[in-house]
């Protein structure tokens, strides 16, 4: 595909063949399965400043937890019970609380009393760190790029290092060459991002041979640089136009696995989700971290979770699910 041809089906009048045309694609890739993927938020307590980022170091007016190691297997093993299989481990950058030993020990004790597959999101680490954690079982790593566009990249992750590649998209591709799955990925509607860019952020999705996709809107919040900016941004933050890249992500990407965003079912808590699932998606990530802390893992205001074991917030997703003519698979 071609970036004019990414730019045209993103401004198209409307996406219904788009939307066909990515569920055709992951039947035959992926059958009627979904995944659910249990997410475990260990901490808020984040280095970086992040314009756009309710955790960022700068933010006063937020609370900062951390997740000690028996609590993070105990969610692990949650996750086991219900049978998803997967367990994601993401937290605030904060190399000096998630050392390569500490994360090495987690993965280790999660493979050996689990034995599921475990995703890491710690953020831009050294190639020795994820070279550990691989070595010590780790079987992805999330790390979403943003944008490509490197000016925009510059200017809202303050202290980034621009001299060589875009640094996300090198530690992707160390990655890959690890041998871990890699998830990329970008936000949608950051102020001053343009089309043009947004399709250049799928070109390079396919580019890194991405196993994962994570594409979600941006969603201000009040407490960040960014959040109280004003740039007009060309790219939409609506449901309509997060899934026209999440199908387009899916004609890229045949077999990758696309979760419905958490920031897509925030958007719109009654119908994100399931378009998400009918632009092509094909992962749900249910929130497994502890009820006392869930909120304090802000990034953006009003997080709409899906929160396990919650029975009725799992009966209201598999509903979803079945919409959508998928089914839970465990993987
Ligand atoms: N520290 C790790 C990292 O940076 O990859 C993982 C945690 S970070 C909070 C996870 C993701 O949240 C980011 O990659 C970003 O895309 C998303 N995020 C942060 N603030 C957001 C916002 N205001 N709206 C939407 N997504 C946001």
């Amino acid at each position: 595909m071609t970036r004019a041809g990414i730019l045209a089906r993103l401004t198209a009048p409307d996406a219904f063949a788009l939307f066909a045309e990515a569920r055709a694609i992951r039947a035959k890739t992926k059958g009627d399965a979904c995944f659910l993927r249990g997410l475990v938020e260990l901490s808020s307590v984040c280095d970086r400043d992040c314009l756009y980022c309710g955790m960022r170091h700068s933010n006063a007016r937020t609370h900062r937890y951390a997740l000690d190691d028996a609590t993070i297997v105990a969610c692990a093993r949650l996750a086991r019970e219900l049978r998803f299989g997967t367990v994601v481990l993401q937290a605030g950058e904060c190399p000096a609380l998630w050392t390569r030993e500490r994360v090495a020990g987690l993965v280790r004790r999660i493979k050996g009393e689990t034995g599921q597959r475990v995703t890491l999101s710690l953020g831009e680490r050294s190639e020795a760190d994820t070279a550990a954690w691989r070595e010590a079982g780790a079987d992805r790593y999330l790390l979403r790029f943003e944008t490509t566009d490197r000016a925009l990249f510059a200017r809202i992750h303050p202290g980034a290092s621009m001299a060589g590649e875009h640094p996300r998209l090198a530690q992707l591709r160390r990655m890959k060459a690890q041998g871990y799955e890699i998830g990329g990925g970008f936000m949608l509607g950051l102020p001053g991002q343009t089309l043009a860019s947004v399709a250049d952020d799928l070109l390079t999705l396919a580019d890194l041979r991405c196993d994962m996709v994570g594409v979600g809107p941006y969603l201000a919040h009040p407490d960040t640089p960014l959040g109280r900016d004003a740039t007009p941004s060309e790219v939409p933050v609506s449901v309509d136009f997060t899934c026209r890249c999440y199908a387009l992500a899916r004609l890229l990407l045949p077999k990758a696995n696309i979760p419905s965003t958490t920031a897509l079912s925030t958007l719109d808590p009654a119908h994100g989700r399931v378009a998400g699932l009918n632009a092509g998606a094909n992962v749900f990530m249910p929130n497994l971290t502890p009820r006392t802390v869930r909120a304090d893992y802000q990034i953006y205001p009003d997080k709409v979770c899906v929160v396990a074991p919650e029975a009725d917030s799992l009966a209201a997703l598999r509903a979803d699910l079945a919409a959508a003519g998928l089914a839970q698979q465990e993987g």
